[in-house]
């Protein structure tokens, strides 16, 4: 059997290396010049997924992932600020689970090597179910057969167009501009305390948050490490941006973070300010238009392409990790048909649990935003809890 991924993502990436664990063949078309061509940043990897990760790749590339990563020694606790910069509550976070957290690019990149079956800077623009085979529509190239094709193109996704007979994601109505932070001996002053022991959660006034999280990986000779930094976000309802932040400059989204967050403490407006600024992107929010059974043929959707969710829930990269271990795992020894259907109702049965883990922190940010709530919550309830939550 020959497999055809569209996408070289994470999803598609592990799919391709758990496929060869099973000895099944494929073929990995990519928008993407290169793994390099990768934006983004510090990603957390939970425990099913990194599970998932020692079954579907080899040991030596977990080992690399870990020396580019750091693990649950950096996610002791979850802090939530308020807007002027002080801690209101901590939540004592992983204790002994094994996850990984780390950057986007380390993890393609790694996850991309002794693949040589990715064909990088090939776009795929449709696809054709023939019945005993799916005909791969490439841009400028010929068409290729594979017996089975997997739709793992990410949140825009045109396999799942094709597939659903509809698009697979809808807006959240929230969007995120997202940056990167260089630790230096300047920037590292300005960082709030509790971040040393794990990331932390910014409630501002108007329903504007912040993600903030310092990803500090140990000393690594791999080639894909990275050196410190500090990832910040800003989200904000889509009506709050002054222009459609896709359309804006990296500089011109930093600015426009500062001009959401007046009255927020210096240290963060200045971490934001000193962002490496073509680091800056922005990112809409979205979920899935629905997730239901579809007819199974031979093409099928793993990740962001069927079951996209704010990055609030932290579990959409994770997700399209398990997605690929299973499906890989349905595809050995089953005729397609078979497998297929084996998958869509397994990842069926746990995707609407990673996407609904995104909807609290994203309804808190919305009632937050009457500003006696927001004071109630982080003058009085927060302190109290944290007392609670402190006392042994
Ligand atoms: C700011 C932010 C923070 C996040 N933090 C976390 C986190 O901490 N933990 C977590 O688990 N998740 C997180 N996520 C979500 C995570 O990034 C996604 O869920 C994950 O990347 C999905 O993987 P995927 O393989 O499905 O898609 P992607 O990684 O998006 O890959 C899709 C690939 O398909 C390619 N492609 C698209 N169309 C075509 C085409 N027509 N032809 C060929 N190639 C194509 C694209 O170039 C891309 O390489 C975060 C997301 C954002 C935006």
């Amino acid at each position: 059997m020959r497999v055809g991924i569209v996408g070289a993502g994470i999803g598609g990436l592990t799919l391709a290396h758990a496929l060869r664990r099973h000895g099944i063949d494929s073929v990995v078309f990519e928008r993407d010049a290169s793994p390099e061509h990768t934006a983004g940043y510090r990603l957390h990897v939970n425990e099913a997924a990194t599970a998932a990760l020692r079954d579907g790749v080899p040991a030596a590339l977990l080992g690399a992932l870990r020396a580019c990563g750091t693990g649950a020694e950096a996610f002791r606790q979850f802090s939530i600020f308020d807007h002027r910069g002080r801690i209101r509550l901590r939540l004592p976070a992983y204790d002994g689970e094994d996850i990984l957290m780390i950057g986007r690019r380390p993890l393609r990149a790694v996850l991309a090597r002794d693949l040589d079956q990715v064909r990088w800077g090939t776009p795929v623009d449709g696809y054709t179910d023939t019945g005993d085979g799916v005909r791969v529509h490439l841009r400028d190239q010929p068409d290729t057969e594979v017996d089975v094709l997997v739709g793992a193109d990410g949140v825009r996704s045109r396999v799942a167009r094709r597939l659903l007979g509809r698009r697979g994601a809808r807006p959240a109505g929230v969007i995120g501009v997202a940056g990167k932070t260089p630790l230096t001996a300047r920037t590292v002053r300005w960082v709030p305390p509790g971040l040393v022991r794990g990331p932390g959660f910014v409630i501002g006034p108007d329903g504007i948050g912040s993600f903030l999280s310092l990803h500090r990986p140990g000393p690594s000779t791999d080639p894909a490490a990275e050196p410190p930094y500090l990832v910040w976000s800003v989200a904000a309802r889509t009506a709050q941006f002054r222009t459609d932040p896709l359309t804006l400059s990296p500089a011109e989204l930093v600015a426009e973070a500062l001009r959401l967050t007046p009255g927020w403490a210096l240290t963060l407006r200045l971490l934001m300010r000193a962002s490496e600024v073509d680091s800056t992107a922005a990112f809409p929010f979205w979920f899935p238009a629905a997730l239901a059974p579809w007819p199974v043929g031979r093409v099928t959707l793993l990740g962001d392409a069927i079951h996209p969710m704010p990055p609030t829930g932290g579990a959409g990269a994770s997700t399209a990790i398990v997605d690929a271990v299973h499906l890989a795992g349905d595809l050995a020894g089953r005729p397609p048909r078979a497998a297929l259907t084996e998958y869509q109702t397994r990842m069926l049965s746990y995707a609407g649990d990673a996407v609904d883990e995104a909807r609290p922190p994203l309804a808190w940010q919305r009632r937050l935003a009457n500003p006696v709530l927001r004071a109630f919550a982080t003058e009085v309830l927060m302190p109290i809890a944290n007392l609670a939550v402190a006392r042994p």
